[in-house]
């Protein structure tokens, strides 16, 4: 059984539960109103009556039995509601003028609304047949019985009946089926998968459980850009960057579009946490944060990968483009005087930038990540501040380069 099965199960073993109690008051107040109608001259029997209520009984609290045991399965559900319609049809022939029997299929609708509701739409369907099934047989066992029904009459009140409810279960009954797939979303939230939202355009006839959709929506939105923003700098997180790395990189793939990924590491940062302190560290790196964000181009992804490490994905944009904007975040970095309101001190930045290939087939995300960090080893083994751009040879070229690795500046 799969674990989607196994919970659908379990919900619909505690509602057959905790309906049974309602199932068994309301058979009781219709076994009630029965005997009045007998004592009032319907032909029935009360023994009849009384069989038909302990035949109900018996049944629906065997099944709620059977619930609480854990043995219960749709075919539980299937045998509960066709139970609830057997002992409805039943009361009504032994108990109820054939005059009263229409009155069914109005409150069919009421069944048919919570079975739809509770159980879905297949279950809704099975009670509506049912409905019409019992209907008929109560009138033929009434006609036989020489009632004054007329059997075209019963007909056309069964047809729209079926019509009728066919219509409200196929067009609007889809409550079930709906929040079936909100629940799948917070499963998927709840294991930190936030991609899918709840598709509002699809729900023809908006209701409550749009609203339940769209508020789902909201707080997904607000959640997903929670846990994939880096509290320290306001930069996309690591988890965030791989999201938008795959994606990307699938978008790229898809429209056979460029794409480029830059890996950024600051250049002996240790020493403005052993000189400055940790927290003017972080404050500098807040600073960076906003540099970079300051300096990119609409669409770039800056995200904070690790400690003093941001890794800026670079959509639509080929070798030459990349090697640009790596200039660009570069010169910015080291033209910036940072803690200006304190001792100010100048940095440098180590960028490796890679390309997809230009044949233009899709790269893994992983060896992609691999030769951004390769050529940023090569930028650090070259002497840092520098950019490094990756080829098949890893020919890293110079493309903007100054002698000294950091400078810190006094006031
Ligand atoms: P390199 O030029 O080789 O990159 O030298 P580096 O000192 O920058 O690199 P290394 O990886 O040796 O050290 C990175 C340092 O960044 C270590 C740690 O002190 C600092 N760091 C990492 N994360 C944080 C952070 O969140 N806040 C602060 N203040 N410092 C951090
Ligand atoms: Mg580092
Ligand atoms: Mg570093």
């Amino acid at each position: 059984m799969t674990p989607a099965r196994g919970a659908r199960d379990r919900f619909h073993a505690d509602t057959l539960i905790w309906q049974s109690r309602i199932r068994l008051g309301v058979a009781l107040v219709i076994g009630v109103a029965g005997l009045l109608l007998l004592q009032t001259g319907a032909r029935g029997s009360v023994e009849g009556l009384a069989g038909a209520f302990a035949g109900y009984a018996l049944v629906t609290g065997g099944i709620a039995a059977l619930a609480r045991r854990g043995r219960i399965g749709s075919w539980g559900v299937t045998a509960s509601l066709l139970a609830d319609v057997a002992y409805v049809c039943a009361a009504t022939l032994i108990a109820s003028p054939p005059a009263y029997y229409q009155r069914i299929l109005i409150l069919a609708f009421i069944a048919l609304h919570l079975a739809d509701l509770y159980f879905g739409r297949t279950q809704a369907l099975i009670v509506m047949a049912a409905v019409i099934l019992g209907y008929l047989m109560i009138v033929t066992a009434a006609i036989n019985g020489g009632a004054a029904l007329v059997w075209s009459e019963e007909m056309w009140s069964v047809a729209a009946f079926g019509i009728v409810a066919a219509v409200f279960l196929l067009e609007y009954g889809s409550w079930n089926r709906r929040l079936g797939s909100i629940m799948r979303l917070l499963e998927r939230a709840e294991e930190g998968e936030f991609a899918a939202p709840y598709d509002l355009e699809a729900d023809a006839h908006p209701d409550a459980v749009t609203l339940l959709g769209a508020a789902y929506n909201r707080v997904r939105e607000q959640i997903s850009s929670m846990v994939m923003t880096d509290a320290l700098t306001g930069c996309v997180n690591r988890r965030g960057f791989d999201h938008e790395l795959a994606r990307e990189m699938a978008r790229a793939a898809r429209a056979n579009s460029d794409f480029s990924l830059l890996a950024l590491d600051l250049d002996f940062f240790k020493n403005v946490n052993d000189t400055r302190g940790h927290l003017a560290g972080d404050a500098v790196l807040r600073e960076v944060g906003g540099l970079l964000m300051a300096s990119r181009r609409a669409g770039d992804i800056v995200a904070r990968t690790g400690g003093e490490e941001f890794s800026i994905i670079l959509p639509d944009t080929g070798a030459a483009g990349a090697e640009l904007a790596a200039s660009r975040f570069w010169e910015a970095i080291r033209a910036h005087e940072f803690l200006k309101e304190q001792k100010s001190l100048r940095l440098t930045v180590s960028i490796g930038a890679v390309s997809r290939g230009p044949d233009g087939r899709e790269e893994l995300v992983e060896a992609l990540k691999k030769r951004a960090d390769d050529a940023l080893y090569h930028a650090k083994r070259d002497g840092r501040d520098c950019v490094r751009v990756w080829t098949p040879a890893l020919s890293a070229r110079p493309s903007a380069r100054i002698s000294e690795s950091m400078r810190q500046m006094g006031p």
